[in-house]
C-alpha cells in the first residue's frame, strides 16, 4: 500500500488495484481467507461482501467508525497494522514519521522495561528515539536510536523474561527521577544481615551481625534526618529468614530495600566493597536497583578509601522477592586488617551512613543536578 493521502473511499462494488491492496492487507491480518473472492472477468479484485465484513471487523477491533468502507483513516490503519516488530528498521524520521503496529510494539516493550518512550501511539517520535537510545546504552548496544536486529534480539530476550516478574519494578525508573531531591514521604527498609544466633562472619569479639546493625542504625538516623521513613528488619536478637525480610519490606511498601553485610575470606588479601542487585547476568535486571547499587558502592569507596569490587547482578531470594528495588551492600572484609580497622572506627561507620544517604539522594535527583561522587552535602532541613 503506497500513498496515504487523498484517496477515493472504497466500498462494496469497488474494484481495481486499490481494492487488491486492501484485500491483501486483510488477508495478511487473517481477516480474509486466502481463497476468498474471485477476480472478475478483467482479473481485477472486487470489494465483495466478504471484504466488507472483514473491513467492519477490522474497524471494530481498532476502534474506528464502523461503516464497512475504506476511507483515509481505515486505509492508514490497515497500512500500519501490516507491520509487525522486526519487519523493518525503525528510526525517527522528522520529515515522514514512521507509523505502524511495529512502532506500537516497540513503544510498549520500552515502557514495560521502564524506559520513557512517550505514549504507545504507533508513531516513532523524538520521545521514542530518546527512550530507545537510553535502552541501547543501558544494554551495551550501539545507541543509534535505530531499532534493528541486535536491539530486537535484546528486547525479545528481555520482554519475555520480564513479563510477569519485574515490569512494575523496572517501570519505577521514571517515577524515581520525578520524585525530587528530598526524601520526605519515602519509605526505606534497611536490612542488617544475620542477627540473633547467627553472628555472620567474625573476627575475635567482633561480629558481622553487630557491626551491620550499628551501620543500619546510623543509616536510619541520617535518612530520617533527611525526611525519609526508615524501618529496620531486625533488632539485635532476631534473625529473620530472607523471605521474612522481603515480606517485611513488601508489607511496609518500601520504595527501596538496602541489605547490609560484611565479608570474610581465608586469604587476608581479600578486601573491598561489593554491591548486588537483582539480575540474571544475561540482560534482565532491575535498572533502578543496578543504579543504586552503583551509586552506593561508589559513595562508600570514595568516602572510606576501601577497594571498589564492582556491582553484580544476582537472583538471590532477597533481591528477587522484594517488590521494590533491592540492593545488598557488602561493606568490606572483616578478615582484612585495614578493612577491619576501618569498620571498627565509629567515624568510618558514620561515613558509610553518609555515603548511603548520598546515594539515596542521588537516586532521587535529576541527572543534570547530580553532584560528583563523594561531594554531596545534605541540604539543610526545612
Ligand atoms: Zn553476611
Amino acid at each position: 500500500m503506497g500513498s496515504e493521502s487523498s484517496m477515493q473511499p472504497l466500498g462494496p462494488g469497488s474494484r481495481g488495484p486499490a481494492v487488491a491492496d486492501v484485500r491483501a492487507a486483510l488477508r495478511s491480518l487473517g481477516l480474509l481467507a486466502p481463497a476468498d473472492g474471485i477476480p472478475d472477468d478483467d482479473g481485477a479484485e472486487v470489494y465483495d461482501q466478504a471484504t466488507e465484513l472483514a473491513v467492519r471487523h477490522f474497524q471494530q477491533v481498532r476502534g474506528l467508525s464502523v461503516d464497512g468502507r475504506v476511507g483515509e483513516e481505515t486505509y492508514r490503519a490497515l497500512s500500519e497494522a501490516r507491520w509487525s516488530l522486526g519487519d523493518r528498521l525503525l528510526h525517527h524520521d522528522p520529515e515522514r514519521p514512521m507509523r505502524g503496529d511495529d512502532v506500537t510494539g516497540l513503544q510498549e516493550r520500552l515502557l514495560e522495561l521502564g524506559y520513557d518512550a512517550g505514549r504507545a501511539d504507533g508513531t516513532f517520535g523524538p520521545e521514542t528515539e530518546t527512550g530507545l537510545r537510553t535502552f541501547q546504552r543501558d544494554y551495551g548496544l550501539t545507541a543509534d536510536g535505530t531499532c534493528g536486529p541486535a536491539t530486537l534480539r535484546a528486547l525479545r530476550q528481555l520482554g519475555r523474561k520480564v513479563t510477569g516478574g519485574r515490569p512494575q519494578l523496572l517501570r519505577q525508573s521514571a517515577s524515581f527521577v520525578d520524585s525530587g531531591p528530598h526524601l520526605i514521604g519515602r519509605r526505606i527498609v534497611v536490612d542488617p544481615g544475620h542477627g540473633g544466633d547467627d553472628p555472620g562472619c567474625t573476627s575475635g569479639e567482633t561480629t558481622e551481625a553487630d557491626l551491620v546493625l550499628d551501620l543500619a542504625r546510623r543509616i536510619e538516623g541520617q535518612l530520617a534526618a533527611a525526611g525519609a521513613t526508615v524501618y529496620l528488619t531486625r533488632g539485635p536478637d532476631q534473625d529473620p529468614t530472607a523471605a521474612e525480610r522481603t515480606r517485611f519490606a513488601n508489607d511496609a511498601r518500601a520504595d527501596l530495600f538496602v541489605s547490609l553485610h560484611l565479608d570474610a575470606h581465608e586469604s587476608e588479601h581479600a578486601r573491598g566493597v561489593a554491591s548486588y542487585y537483582y539480575g540474571t547476568g544475561s540482560g534482565t535486571s532491575s535498572t533502578v536497583g543496578e543504579r543504586f547499587a552503583d551509586l552506593v558502592r561508589r559513595e562508600v569507596t570514595a568516602r572510606t578509601g576501601m577497594l571498589d569490587l564492582g556491582g553484580h547482578p544476582k537472583t538471590w531470594d532477597l533481591l528477587r522477592m522484594s517488590r521494590m528495588p533491592a540492593v545488598r551492600l557488602d561493606c568490606g572484609y572483616l578478615s582484612h586488617p585495614v578493612d577491619r580497622l576501618l569498620l571498627l572506627d565509629a567515624r568510618v561507620r558514620s561515613s558509610v551512613a553518609s555515603a548511603v544517604l548520598a546515594a539515596v539522594q542521588r537516586l532521587f535527583l535529576p541527572a543534570d543536578a547530580d553532584p560528583p561522587t563523594g561531594t554531596f552535602v545534605l541540604p539543610s532541613r526545612v
